[in-house]
């Protein structure tokens, strides 16, 4: 690994369109990261293992539920909210993919849909790191298409009994109350949302082994079979296929940061090898012209990531974001990380593919990333229907 310091990548002056709070939210989550899980993170890599240790210390630095109101939370702007993303992603997918479950899947449900009694149980216990939390939307059957999921919620009394499978669930393992999206029957099989604690009668959660991507975060089936839970834990806000996509715009949002924290990482590591390792006249390889025309795709695309992130967060600021740009910024954001893993990987030659250096660890990351909150191709039909007016899913 480089014994240069990471100060962050900018080649447009585009510290200049920050204010001074998101420049300091910005450091200090790099700091933390730098300090706390940059160390750690190559063996818990190896080792498949989710830092848990760092959730009490990312919790009193406000990360969960950052951008949410009260409860104790940081109240964050939406900049603020993805520059934090960026830097957490710098360190690893994994980790971040932790934070925006616990906060845009978790929090921002019970925040949005949920009464006050769910809200005071979970928020302030959530933004502590206490209570953890997992988001269960995708079925072993509908990933793409979740419309189609097979869960279902049965009135009984004053309980709702529920029944179905739920796949590839971040934290599902380690958490406390899972967010299960399941129709009811008796509303015509509308979809709702349900607070389920994992430690009811009936709940199952499993790890998902052999993975070659997200390897520090913990991914989960669930199964649910006949699991009774009080008529108060429905989240009685939600209602429809759009509650759940809802929430994924939030956790999309954050992502199209964080691929620029990826990003930045991989760049940042491939410029520092260039500099250093010589071939051919003795000279260092970042004197080659491909070298550097690698190079430099990186830093423009980085660059362009930049400000399209930025454009859709103040505009998020300002109520005004559609749905649509942030698919582009997610979409685009998490190809060019990808793209710049694969560069960068090819300028570290034989190093690239060692956990030495972070970039193969990035790449494997964002794979899933490209593929989890809406598919890059699934944004492509989601851009193409608002733009054409035609669905072509
Ligand atoms: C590590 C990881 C963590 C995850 N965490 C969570 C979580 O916490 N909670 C949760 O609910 N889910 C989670 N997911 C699930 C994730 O959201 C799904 O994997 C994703 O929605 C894709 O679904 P799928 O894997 O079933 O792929 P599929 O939907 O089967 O897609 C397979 C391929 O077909 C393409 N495709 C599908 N439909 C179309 C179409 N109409 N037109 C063109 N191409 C199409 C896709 O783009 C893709 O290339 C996670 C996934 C991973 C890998």
């Amino acid at each position: 690994m480089s014994a240069i310091k990471y100060k962050g990548v900018d080649f447009i002056d585009f510290d200049s369109l920050l204010s001074d709070e998101e420049r300091l939210v910005r450091d200090t989550t790099r700091k933390f990261i730098e300090d706390n899980l940059v160390p750690i993170i190559e063996e818990c890599n190896r080792a498949g293992r989710f830092p848990r240790e760092l959730v009490k210390p990312m919790a009193d630095l406000g990360f969960f539920g950052a951008s949410l109101k009260g409860y104790g939370c940081a109240e964050m702007g939406n900049v603020e909210y993805g520059l934090m993303t960026q830097e957490l992603e710098r360190g690893d997918s994994g980790v971040r993919s932790f934070v925006s479950v616990q906060s845009a899947l978790v929090m921002y449900p019970i925040y949005t849909f949920g009464s006050d009694e769910q809200k005071n149980t979970w928020l302030p216990a959530m933004q502590k790191g206490e209570k953890l939390g997992c988001f269960g939307l995708t079925e072993p059957d509908f990933g793409s298409n979740p419309g189609g999921m097979r869960t279902r919620a049965r009135k009984s009394g004053r309980e709702y009994v529920l029944n179905g499978e739920k796949m590839w669930i971040t934290s599902g393992t380690i958490a406390d109350v899972a967010v299960i999206w399941a129709k009811v029957e008796d509303e015509d099989n509308k979809v709702r949302g349900f607070l389920v604690e994992t430690d009811r009668p009936g709940f199952k959660a499993d790890d998902v082994h052999g993975k070659w991507s997200l390897r520090a975060s913990v991914t989960s089936g669930l199964s649910m079979q006949d699991v009774r839970i009080p008529e108060s834990n429905l989240l009685p806000g939600s209602g429809g296929l759009k509650s759940p996509l809802m929430c994924l715009n939030q956790a999309r949002y954050g992502i199209s940061w964080g691929a620029l924290g990826a990003a930045m990482s991989c760049y940042d590591t491939a410029l520092q090898y260039s500099l250093l390792r010589k071939q051919f006249r003795d000279q260092p390889i970042a004197s080659h012209q491909l070298v550097q025309e690698k190079l430099v795709w990186m830093i423009s695309e980085i660059t362009k990531g930049q400000l399209l992130a930025l454009q859709v967060g103040r505009l998020k600021d300002q109520g005004r974001v559609q749905h649509q740009h942030i698919s582009m910024a997610k979409r685009n954001n998490v190809w060019m990380a990808l793209e710049c893993a694969r560069m960068a990987r090819d300028i570290l030659g034989g190093n690239g593919i060692a956990d030495d250096y972070p970039i193969m660890r990035h790449m494997m990351n964002l794979e899933s990333v490209k593929t989890y909150e809406g598919t890059h191709d699934v944004h492509a039909l989601i851009i193409g229907q608002s733009i054409t007016g035609i669905d072509a899913f």
